[in-house]
């Protein structure tokens, strides 16, 4: 057993707040990158989140179906085979960012297949489902995230929020740099009365404080970790003063959320370190794996090219151009950013044995 039960999941989730440290969530569209990130985590000896976007999951199923659910089920299947193989790591899967407009042909299906798979007596495919609703306003995101959460109780696994908006561009999605980049103290009380705090079912919540998707020249990303202390504090007071009850004891009063960070990709060491102090228990990377795994192929290609094509009359060299040979170095490159990410978040060496 290396994919995370419910229950171990929620216990990775309790020790890294209460331990002050936080799990890469890497983001994968190929069995390759799958098995690099299984690799990364197992040379790190740390538990960890490997994700499916939305995008990543239709290609997961192939160019052609183009299906979000069969990719997500094909990804899912896959990693529960390989990944038992690591008896030393626990593995949460996840699917990233679903907007409404993906929910009833994503995230909905999935749940209802998982709440199907516990009435027979076994564990969801997926560990946690995120939904996003970042585009809507705050009440109605409320609304959808309070359905969700009823049936994720359902389907024994754990919803991630998002509260604010991520700028920049992910999977041909983008959003504005404005100030929903910051969300506020408020937005974090209104969501504790709204969800509760444990007692309705476990989710993770991801209040934006500047966060964006990719990868931007330094000055252009200004990151407020310490707006998620203030968040965490004013819901702590509400909770010290009996107004909004808290189920969840995971010896962590003053950190009343499980919070996510989105668009790891290029933050600074000191900004992850406050954020992750404050409750960070899961930070997203996709674009520095990306890059890790592409960089890795290209420095191949342009270093052997007349082995990997064949010029001027020649044959090439068919072990240079077998994918297997640029692709297990892509994969290793990937692997090494996996292991810089946990050291990053403080999650090397420390697997839950
Ligand atoms: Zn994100």
């Amino acid at each position: 057993m290396t994919i995370a039960t419910p229950e171990r999941y929620a216990q990775m989730l309790d020790a890294a707040k209460r331990g002050g440290y936080a799990y890469p969530a890497i983001n994968v569209t190929s069995t390759q990158t799958l098995n690099a990130a299984l690799q990364g985590f197992d040379d790190a000896q740390s538990d960890g989140i490997i994700q499916v976007s939305v995008g990543g999951s239709a290609y997961f199923s192939g160019q052609a179906l183009h299906d979000r659910v069969t990719g997500s089920l094909a990804f899912a299947a896959f990693a529960h085979e390989v990944a038992a193989k690591y008896p030393d790591i626990t593995v949460a899967l996840h699917t990233d960012h679903c907007a409404s407009q993906y929910l009833d042909e994503w995230v909905r299906p999935l749940l209802d297949h998982e709440i199907d798979q516990v009435r027979h007596g076994g564990n969801p495919a997926f560990q946690s489902h995120m939904w996003d609703g970042s585009t809507v306003p705050l009440g109605e995101n409320l609304d959808v995230a309070e359905e969700l959460l009823e049936r994720s109780v359902a389907a024994h696994t754990v919803l991630e929020i998002e509260i604010g908006a991520v700028g920049g561009e992910e999977d041909g999605h983008s959003a504005a740099i404005n100030e929903r980049l910051y969300s506020t103290p408020a937005d974090g009380v209104r969501v504790a009365r709204r969800l509760g705090l444990g007692e309705r079912g476990r989710y993770m919540a991801a209040f934006t404080f500047g966060n964006v998707h990719g990868s931007y020249k330094p000055g252009v990303v200004k990151l407020r970790p310490e707006l998620l202390g203030e968040i965490q504090s004013a819901v702590a007071v509400e909770i010290k003063a009996g107004t909004i009850p808290r189920s969840i004891d995971d010896g962590c009063p003053d950190k009343p959320f499980a919070l996510v960070f989105h668009g790891g990709s290029g933050s600074s060491r000191e900004d992850i370190a406050q954020a992750v102090r404050f409750g960070v228990v899961k930070m997203n990377v996709d674009t520095d794996t990306q890059y890790a795994f592409t960089r890795a192929i290209a420095n191949h290609i342009f270093r052997h090219y007349d082995a990997v094509l064949k010029v001027d009359g020649e044959v090439g060299s068919k072990a240079m151009y077998d994918p297997r040979s640029w692709g297990s170095e892509a994969e290793n490159a990937m692997a090494a950013r996996v292991v810089e990410a946990c050291r990053q978040l403080g999650s090397t060496g420390k697997a839950l044995r």
